[in-house]
């Protein structure tokens, strides 16, 4: 038995100003044949379980190219089709093989490929042959498109968001592969367009509920696999929106009346399961109240929708203007992303007072750039904050004190997720000093801010991502979904 494996994964946002190239990729993360760590990446987590099944069970293993780039705008057309053609290379070096596993991310869009993945699978299938077994991993951040499924005979996605459950996963579409090659279960694919598309976090109720009930599916009767693709909000490509995916050993008609009804149970949730956001005013009101009241903790204001973790630049200033205006002080910003304004700052040097335009410059709605006079209280060519075990660079980055205040904003080069405290202990900010963090991220900075946080604040600051699709002008969607129209499922598609 000859297995191949390679992975090709990255987020587009395709409303984000920030281009993405084969140097994002390179950056983040980049492994040819032979040089995947032996520790998993969120969508390369297929490469050490095929490695250990392999040699416990002596097939042979083929490794292609795995890589990823963070979040970002449209992908480069060439850095695409070049980072395609390498896997499919190796691909046909290798043949014939048994089956393919890929570890995709499934939201990735380039110029002219509104469905990278589809496209790749579909050139896999070709080469491989109807009788190779073709398996893939998925992010549920993702978007299901028929072509997809077309050329896959086992998928999965993450089932918990955050996807603290990526390596499972992983093994699991391994084992199905595996057993499908070996005759053992012949897998068939059930799909459920569920015609929604909401944020799923499942760390809180009603989502903890209903992914514990599709995991206690499975294993039962024929059905292998469940899954539910929550879909990608900022992605403006024909096949938006979640999809419960239900994968049985030969029962496709059980796969899909599970499928359709565990997909109208998440439908019959929709508008009930994202954490409360907050308005920029009622957000710093609140927040001036906890510290009026005493507050011994800083209170973290998430600027939840400026998190560069889904694709945007993170240079966004409105919830920083906001406390200016109002006067807030003792204030630590993490971070806003600016490399001109960090070449400025390590040129004036530490300690130096100079006039500072920064943020607010990738594009229109995250505000307007903040000029301000500034003290450079740290300049460096190298910062970075932990996530988790993992540290995650910042790359070249200063801090400035706005005149007159003790107002500190952390200015970075690599568009950075705010994930740990240590941020900002890392450049010399004492966060027991400060009243009120801000901080770009959604939902991961949760666990490590939680214990040294007075209260955690969502803000909705109004920015110009995708989060609401009512008011997002998608040009590209092909059907009706929920909460654009009310009742998609009472509509001819
Ligand atoms: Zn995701």
């Amino acid at each position: 038995m000859k297995v191949f494996v390679a992975s090709l994964a990255t987020e587009t946002n395709t409303f984000s100003p920030v281009p993405t190239d084969r140097a994002n990729f390179l950056a983040a993360f980049y492994a040819p044949p032979g040089r995947h760590p032996a520790t998993p990446t969120l969508c390369s987590a297929v490469f050490p379980s095929l490695r250990s099944r392999a040699s416990r069970e002596g097939f042979e293993l083929v490794e292609g190219t795995a890589t990823w780039a963070d979040p970002g705008g449209l992908v480069q057309r060439q850095t695409y089709e070049a980072l395609r053609d390498e896997i499919l290379d190796q691909l046909r070096a290798a043949l014939p093989v048994n089956a393919v596993v890929l570890g995709l991310h499934g939201a990735m869009v380039a110029q002219g490929y509104d469905d990278c993945e589809g496209d790749l699978l579909a050139r896999v299938r070709a080469l491989a042959g109807p009788d190779a077994v073709i398996g893939a991993t998925f992010d549920p951040h993702s978007h299901l498109t028929p072509k997809r499924v077309e050329n896959l005979d086992i998928l999965n996605a993450f089932l918990e968001f955050p996807h603290t459950d990526f390596v499972a996963r992983a093994e699991q579409v391994v084992d199905l592969t595996l057993r499908a090659v070996r005759g053992e279960i012949r897998p068939v694919i059930s799909v459920f367009d569920c015609r929604m598309i909401d944020v799923l976090p499942t760390s809180q109720q009603p989502m903890r509920g209903f992914i514990d009930s599709l995991r206690a599916l499975e294993g039962q009767d024929t059905v292998l696999s469940v899954s539910l693709i929550h879909g990608f909000l900022a992605g403006d490509v024909p096949e938006l929106g979640a999809r419960m995916v239900v994968i049985t050993d030969n029962d496709p008609e059980r796969g899909a009346r599970l499928a359709r009804e565990k997909g109208m149970d998440l439908f019959a949730l929709r508008g009930a399961t994202r954490m409360t956001q907050h308005g920029v005013e009622e957000a710093l009101h609140l927040a001036a109240a906890r510290v009026a009241a005493g507050a011994t903790r800083p209170v973290v204001l998430a600027d939840t929708w400026d998190n560069p973790g889904g694709g945007v630049a993170g240079d966004g200033t409105l919830i920083l203007r906001a406390m200016l205006d109002a006067g807030l002080n003792d204030v630590g910003v993490a971070t806003i992303w600016d490399p001109m304004a960090v070449t400025f700052c390590l040129a004036a040097g530490e300690g130096a007072t100079l006039t500072l335009r920064f943020g607010g410059k990738s594009g229109p709605g995250a505000g307007d750039p903040i000029d301000a006079t500034v003290t450079v209280l740290k300049a460096v060519t190298e910062a970075w904050e932990s996530f988790g075990a993992s540290r995650v660079p910042l790359g070249a980055s200063s801090v400035v004190r706005i005149a007159g205040t003790r107002v500190d904003v952390i200015l970075n080069t690599n568009r950075a997720q705010t994930f740990d405290p240590d941020i900002f202990s890392g450049l010399g900010i004492d966060i027991a000093e400060k009243k009120y963090l801000v901080v770009k991220s959604t939902n991961h900075f949760y666990a490590a801010f939680q214990p040294v946080a007075d209260e955690i604040l969502y803000v909705d600051a109004g920015t110009h991502y995708p989060s609401d699709a009512r008011r997002t002008r998608y040009r590209k969607l092909s059907r009706p979904i929920w909460p654009i129209v009310e009742d998609p499922h009472a509509v001819e598609a």
